[in-house]
C-alpha cells in the first residue's frame, strides 16, 4: 500500500478521501491555489503544495504543476476526485510516465469513453442496450437533420464532449432542428473544444440510473447496485438515492450485468459509474439504455457506500496499489435506504443561479450514524466564482426509504446557513413534496412539481415577527449585562434590562421590514411594529392588533427558546447589520432590524431633546452647540449591541446644546441633546 498520497482537488472531494487515507495510514499531500490558501483541505493534510493563481486553468488544471508537487513530496500516487483532471487521459499518462500511480482508471479507458459517441459504438459491439440515436462519424448538418427525422422527434442532440449536463438541446420538430444543432455545436466548442455531436431518441419522463462498478488489475468486475439520480434541474443531479424506488432483484441484476459488460469491454479498472436512461416503468417490462460511462469517483458515491456499508475510497486505494478486490459479487448486500442532497450556494427561485459571498453562520445537522455531512467548507468561509458553488453534500440513512426521508426532512430543517443564499429551503420543499416522497420519479419531477417547490411569495407570518421580537429583547438583555460587567458601577438602574426601566409598565415599539429581495416579501418594505410592555417577567407583544404573551430564553450560541401563548418554539438568528436572519421550523426569513436610532421621532423627545431608545455610551460628537442644522445632520455616534450607531437631526432646527460629553454612558431614554425645532 502507498504511504504517501496526493489528492488533485479541493472541497469535500479532497477532505472524503484525506479521511480514508488517514485512517489507513496513508499520509497525504493537499495541493491549494492562492484562493484557498485557507481551506479545509489544505488544513486536514499533513502536507500542502500551493499550485498557483486562483482560477483553476491555472492551477488545479495544470498537470505539469501536479506532477512536480508529487515528485517535491515525494507522493506516490494520486487521486484526482471529480471533475478537475479526473476524466483526463493526458494526465493518467504523464503521471505513468513519472512513475507515480493514478488512482482510477488506465488512460486508454479514459479516453475509450471520453466521447459519448464512440463509447457508443464499444457498447453495441458489448451488447450493452443502447438509447436509439445516431452516433456516427458523419457530421454534416443535412445528414444529422435526416438522422433525426427517422428516429422520430423529439430527439436530444448532444455534444460527444459534453458533461455536466451542458452542450445538450431538446428538439421537438423537425423545423427547429438545424437551429438547434448550430446552437448546440456552438456550445460544444466553447464547452468542450470540440463540436462533435450525437442524436438520441428523447425518453419522455425517464429515470435516471446508474450503476456503481469496481474492477482490479486480476480481472475482478462486480457492480454495487443502483442509484436513482432522476431529480434534477438542467439535466444535473439535485437528489440521489439508493436502491431505486421500485427496482426488482432480477432488473437489477440485468442492469448490473451491463454495466459490468461495459466495464469489462473498455479493460476498466477501478470506480466507475455507468449511467442509465430508462423508462418509468423500467421496473416491469420497461427499458434501460446506457447513456455514457463515467470514468471516477461520483459526487454521489457516499449513498452507495452507506447501503453497503463500504468505503469506495478505501477500494480505489486497494485496487490502484495492486490489491484484489476486497469483496465479490456474492457477498455484496443491500442494506436499508440512503439519500444525498446537494447544498449548493445557489437561489432556486432564479433559475438556480449560483450565490456567492461569505458563510457567517454555517451550522450543519449533527452526525450520527444516520447523519453523514461532506463538505469542505467552515463557517467564515467564502463561496467565490472560481469553483463549484457546493457547500456540502447531505446524507442520510435508514431501515426504510420512508424513515431515510424523514431522517432527511430533519436534517435539513436543522441546517442553519446565513450569509448568502443556499437551496436548503427548496430541498426541503423538494422532499416534502408528495410526488418525491410517493417515489413518483423521472428526470422533470422539478419542472412538473414548478408550483409546490416555488410557492408564491407569502406575507411573513405573525410568528416570526414574534419570534424576532423576542430574539432582539433577549440579545439586548444580554448586551446590557456584559456592558454591566465591564462598566464601573454593575448594579447601576440603567443596566436592568429587565423592565427596562424601574417603572413597571414600561411599552416601545420593536420594528422589522422584508426586505424586497426576500421570497416573503409580498408585503415589500411594510413596516410590521410590535408595541411590547413588561409585565411579571414575560413580555406582552401587540402585533397586528393582537396581542400575545411572550417569553424567551437564550440557549447556545444562536439559539433561543421562545413561549408564545401556550406554545413553545426553538429559533436561531444571525445578526448581520440590521439583517436578522431566522431559522424557524425549517425555515428561513430574513428581516431587516427597523433601527429606531436612524429615525428618532421628535414625539418621542421631551423639552426639546431627543432621547436614547437604548442604553449605551457617546462615542462622538459631531456637530456645534449653537448651530443650525438641516434634517438628517448628523448630531453624535450612540455605541450600543457592539455597534454604532449615527444620531442624526430629525427635523431641520437648532442644536442648542449636549447632554452628556464624548464617553458617557447613557440609559435608554436619556435626553441626549437640546433641540429646538425651526418651525417650517
Ligand atoms: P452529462 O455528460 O452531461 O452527464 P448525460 O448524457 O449523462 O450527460 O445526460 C445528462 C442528463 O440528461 C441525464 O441524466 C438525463 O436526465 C438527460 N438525458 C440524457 N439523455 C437523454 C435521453 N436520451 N432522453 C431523455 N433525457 C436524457
Ligand atoms: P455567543 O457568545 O453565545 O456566541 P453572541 O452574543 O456573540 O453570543 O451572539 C451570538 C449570535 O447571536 C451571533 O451570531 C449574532 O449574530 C446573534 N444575534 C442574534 N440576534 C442578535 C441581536 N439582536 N443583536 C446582536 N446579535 C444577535
Ligand atoms: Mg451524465
Amino acid at each position: 500500500m502507498f504511504t504517501k498520497i496526493l489528492i488533485a482537488n479541493r472541497g469535500e472531494i479532497a477532505c472524503r478521501v484525506i479521511k480514508t487515507a488517514r485512517r489507513m495510514g496513508i499520509r497525504t499531500v493537499a495541493v491549494y491555489s492562492e484562493a484557498d490558501a485557507n481551506a479545509r483541505h489544505v488544513r486536514l493534510a499533513d502536507e500542502a503544495v500551493l499550485l498557483g493563481p486562483a482560477a483553476a486553468r491555472e492551477s488545479y488544471l495544470v498537470a505539469d504543476k501536479i506532477v512536480d508537487a508529487c515528485k517535491r513530496t515525494g507522493a506516490q500516487a494520486v487521486h484526482p476526485g471529480y471533475g478537475f483532471l479526473s476524466e483526463n487521459a493526458d494526465f493518467a499518462e504523464a503521471l505513468a510516465a513519472a512513475g507515480i500511480a493514478f488512482i482510477g482508471p488506465p488512460a486508454a479507458a479514459i479516453r475509450a469513453m471520453g466521447s459519448k459517441s464512440a463509447a457508443k459504438k464499444l457498447m453495441g459491439a458489448a451488447n450493452v442496450p443502447l438509447t436509439p440515436g445516431y452516433h456516427g462519424d458523419d457530421q454534416s448538418p443535412a445528414l444529422l437533420h435526416a438522422e433525426a427525422d427517422a428516429i422520430g422527434y423529439p430527439v436530444l442532440i448532444k455534444a460527444a464532449a459534453g458533461g455536466g449536463g451542458k452542450g445538450m438541446r431538446l428538439v421537438e420538430r423537425s423545423a427547429d432542428f438545424l437551429d438547434a444543432l448550430a446552437s448546440c455545436q456552438r456550445e460544444a466548442i466553447s464547452s468542450f473544444g470540440d463540436d462533435h455531436v450525437l442524436i438520441e431518441k428523447y425518453i419522455t419522463r425517464p429515470r435516471h440510473i446508474e450503476i456503481q462498478v469496481f474492477a482490479d488489475t486480476q480481472g475482478n468486475c462486480v457492480y454495487l447496485f443502483e442509484r436513482d439520480c432522476s431529480v434534477q434541474r438542467r439535466h444535473q443531479k439535485v437528489l440521489e438515492e439508493a436502491p431505486a424506488p421500485g427496482m426488482t432483484p432480477e432488473r437489477r441484476r440485468q442492469m448490473g450485468e451491463a454495466a459490468v459488460a461495459a466495464a469489462r469491454a473498455v479493460g476498466y479498472v477501478g470506480a466507475g459509474t455507468v449511467e442509465f436512461i430508462a423508462t418509468n416503468t423500467y421496473d416491469k417490462d420497461g427499458s434501460f439504455y446506457f447513456m455514457e460511462m463515467n470514468t471516477r469517483l461520483q459526487v454521489e458515491h457516499p449513498v452507495t457506500e452507506m447501503i453497503t456499508g463500504q468505503d469506495l475510497v478505501e477500494w480505489q486505494l486497494r485496487v490502484a496499489a495492486g490489491e484484489p478486490l476486497p469483496l465479490r459479487q456474492g457477498q455484496l448486500e443491500i442494506r436499508g435506504h440512503a439519500l444525498e442532497a446537494r447544498i449548493y450556494a445557489e437561489d432556486a427561485g432564479k433559475g438556480f443561479l449560483p450565490a456567492t459571498g461569505r458563510l457567517i453562520r454555517l451550522a450543519p445537522p449533527a452526525e450520527s450514524l444516520n447523519v453523514r455531512v461532506d463538505t469542505g467548507i467552515e463557517e467564515g468561509d467564502e463561496i467565490t466564482p472560481h469553483y463549484d458553488p457546493m457547500i456540502a453534500k447531505l446524507i442520510v440513512w435508514d431501515a426504510s426509504r420512508d424513515a431515510a426521508l424523514a431522517r432527511m426532512r430533519k436534517a435539513l430543517a436543522d441546517y442553519r446557513v446565513a450569509g448568502l443564499t443556499t437551496n436548503i429551503d427548496f430541498l426541503s420543499r423538494l422532499v416534502a413534496c408528495p410526488a418525491f416522497a410517493g417515489a413518483d420519479l423521472d428526470t422533470g419531477l422539478i419542472e412538473r412539481q414548478k408550483e409546490f417547490l416555488f410557492p408564491a411569495p407569502q406575507a411573513v407570518p405573525r410568528d416570526v415577527l414574534l419570534v424576532a421580537t423576542v430574539g432582539e429583547l433577549l440579545w439586548e438583555q444580554r448586551a446590557a449585562k456584559a456592558a454591566a460587567k465591564t462598566s464601573g458601577d454593575p448594579w447601576s438602574p440603567w443596566h436592568a434590562r429587565d423592565g427596562w426601566r424601574m417603572n413597571l409598565t414600561a411599552t416601545r415599539r420593536i420594528g422589522f421590514r422584508a426586505p424586497k429581495e426576500a421570497a416573503l416579501a409580498e408585503d415589500g418594505e411594510t413596516l410590521h411594529e410590535a408595541e411590547v410592555s413588561y409585565r411579571d417577567e414575560q413580555w406582552a407583544i401587540t402585533l397586528h392588533g393582537r396581542t400575545t404573551q411572550a417569553r424567551g430564553q437564550k440557549l447556545d450560541g444562536d439559539r433561543f427558546a421562545v413561549e408564545l401563548d401556550d406554545r413553545r418554539l426553538i429559533a436561531s438568528v444571525v445578526a448581520v447589520d440590521d439583517k436578522r436572519i431566522l431559522f424557524l421550523q425549517g425555515a428561513t426569513y430574513t428581516l431587516l432590524r427597523d433601527d429606531p436610532l436612524h429615525r428618532v421621532d421628535a414625539g418621542d423627545s421631551h423639552n426639546g431633546g431627543l432621547t436614547a431608545p437604548m442604553p449605551g455610551k457617546v462615542v462622538a460628537l459631531l456637530a456645534q452647540p449653537g448651530q443650525q442644522v438641516a434634517k438628517g445632520t448628523p448630531l453624535l455616534i450612540l455605541e450600543a449591541m457592539k455597534m454604532e450607531h449615527t444620531i442624526t437631526a430629525p427635523a431641520a432646527g437648532i442644536l442648542k446644546a449636549f447632554c452628556y460629553a464624548a464617553g458617557e454612558q447613557v440609559a435608554d431614554g436619556a435626553a441626549l441633546v437640546e433641540f429646538e425645532w425651526t418651525p417650517s
